[in-house]
């Protein structure tokens, strides 16, 4: 008995270029969608551990609001630029040359 060869469930050719979700960051006011360029490193000292930093992040023109209004509550611990920080952030390996 020839078993029916199973017909490959093809995927359709439609969806051929691969989808990069390449999640794009975004600024962290309200209503804004434009990419980040800054990263506000936060701490509130009432409910966060010293070492602990929360981040927003922050469009050119939304930084300075951003900043104050951290900077106001004595929140705000540093404003780095986005670039800066991912690569700080490079993630545990990094130390390759000892
Ligand atoms: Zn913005």
């Amino acid at each position: 008995m020839p078993g029916s060869s199973p017909r490959g469930c093809s995927a359709s050719p439609l969806l051929d270029n691969d989808p990069v979700s390449e999640e794009k960051p975004i600024c962290s006011a309200k209503g804004c969608r434009a990419d980040a360029v800054w990263v506000l490193a936060w701490n509130n000292p009432k409910l966060h551990t010293p070492e602990r930093r929360k981040t927003w992040l922050a469009c050119e023109e939304h930084r300075e609001h951003l900043s104050q209004f951290l900077g106001v509550r004595g929140f705000l611990k540093d404003v780095v630029p986005f670039a800066d920080w991912e690569s700080a952030a490079d993630g545990p390996g990094s130390a390759a040359d000892r």
